[in-house]
């Protein structure tokens, strides 16, 4: 006799670098463009090869307030120098007489004939009415003078389509006179909670709160981090709770994002709507990653009505997150961050970890890769927030990163971890 299978028969988990190229390969990158101010441009990913039309310093200059002579004519320390001219930054001087010099400020034009820079520092200026200056040390060619084109060669692919933009890369562009970039469009999420569980704070006050109530934490942390990886997030709540209003709202949803991103109700055995619903308007793919947290996980899609919303393509992404609010914050930071840069077209999404001693033991190793919450310690070292259950927030909120722990590894104190900081995985 066969045993019928068993819905709650466990499926083999997936490790979570096959369930990251499996969420990849659905990432192909928006075909949008906005075109926007370079002020306004930081976060975004850029579109196309930024290639210099110009050499960055456009001309030698100095790099010191001086005196801009040629090298050759000072052969002695001490030797005095006529000063024929004053040149200020923004403004060009005359050809340089040899054996003179010329007062010179910080980013002005080196003169021509002139080959290095003494900085003020090095010289005395000479009494009386004679109006020249002592050249305490002799200089080297091309001492204290930038180049023309040492930051920038004209011609140059100075930031290349698929970067991200900071605060640096901004100024960058700027040296190059470009005003307006052309990066990828904002990917364009609609988020949704569910569970009947949850209310919001502000609606209901804590002495209110029904038996068995929570409130929505992870809608709050969701939206934030959508927000800081460049995303237009369209928040629509916690899921109504039947199923025709359900489908009616992922409908709406799929035909103007490029996302859905729901928290709770991926768990086996679960009772939320969302779950068959997605599966009646596209498809869904429940896994079972070997992580802790945020074991459950779902990837699918919602197909899109013809029409307006099918311009994006036949059907919009759907993520599905564990509810436990560590699982939900450590699955988005794992897979949907690589999956939104990969919306916008960035190639490097892979985790950046630094490896550091712990400063603590973990005397009970776990079937599943592990990310534990940690702190940077002042002796160089990683201290272990205790209790690493994964509703536990305060977790987050007191770490500064996660120890990447392999399956089945238990933690002695000094061993090195390797550790991958929450700055990198928020900025
Ligand atoms: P689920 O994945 O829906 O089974 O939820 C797992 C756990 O996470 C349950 O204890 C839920 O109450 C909790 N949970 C689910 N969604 C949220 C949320 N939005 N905010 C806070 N906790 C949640
Ligand atoms: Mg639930």
């Amino acid at each position: 006799m066969t045993t019928p299978p068993s819905p709650h028969n466990r499926s083999p988990l997936m490790s979570l670098d096959d369930a990251m190229d499996r969420l990849l390969a659905h990432a192909g990158p928006l075909q949008s463009t906005d075109s926007v101010a370079t002020f306004d441009a930081d976060g975004r990913v850029l579109a196309q090869d930024l290639v210099s039309a110009l050499q960055v310093p456009p001309n030698d200059n100095s790099s010191m307030d001086g005196y801009a002579l040629r090298a050759f004519d000072v052969t002695a320390p001490g030797q005095v120098m006529p000063v024929t001219q004053r040149i200020a930054a923004g403004h060009a001087g005359e050809p340089l007489e040899p054996g003179t010099c010329a007062r010179i400020f910080t980013g002005a034009p080196m003169p021509d004939g002139a080959d290095a820079v003494v900085m003020q520092e090095d010289t005395v200026e000479v009494g009386g009415n004679i109006h020249g200056v002592h050249i305490q040390v002799p200089p080297q060619p091309g001492q204290w003078v930038r180049r023309a084109g040492e930051d920038v060669m004209r011609g140059a692919v100075v930031l290349a389509r698929g970067e991200r933009l900071s605060p640096a890369s901004l100024g960058l562009a700027a040296s190059l006179g470009l005003a307006h970039l052309s990066v990828v469009a904002r990917p364009r999420v609609a988020l949704f909670s569910t569970g009947d569980e949850l209310v919001m704070p502000g609606e209901v006050a804590p002495e209110a709160m029904k038996p068995g109530a929570i409130y929505n934490s992870n809608r709050f942390f969701l939206r934030a981090l959508l927000h800081r990886m460049g995303c237009e997030v369209s928040d629509l709540g916690i899921v109504p709770d039947n199923r025709q209003a359900t489908l009616a709202a992922l409908k709406t949803a799929a035909d103007h994002h490029d996302l859905i991103l729901t928290s709770g109700g991926v768990s086996v055995g679960e009772e939320d709507h969302i779950k068959p619903a997605v599966q009646q308007l596209g498809s869904l793919d429940l896994w079972q990653i070997a992580m802790k947290p945020g074991k459950p996980f779902a990837y699918g899609t919602v197909k899109r009505d013809a029409g307006a919303g099918a311009a994006r393509g036949e059907a919009c992404h759907f993520i599905g997150l564990p509810g436990n609010p560590v699982s939900s914050f450590v699955t988005f930071l794992l897979l949907v961050r690589p999956f939104l840069l990969r919306l916008q077209g960035v190639k490097a999404v892979a985790l950046k970890a630094t490896t550091l001693p712990a400063h603590f033991t973990l005397g009970k190793a776990d079937k599943r890769r592990e990310f534990l919450r940690v702190r940077r310690n002042a002796a160089g070292g990683l201290d272990l927030f205790p209790n690493q259950s994964s509703g536990v927030l305060t977790s987050a909120v007191w770490g500064d990163g996660l120890v990447d722990n392999p399956a089945g590894s238990t933690i002695a104190h000094g061993d090195p971890v390797s550790f991958v900081s929450f700055s990198d995985l928020l900025a």
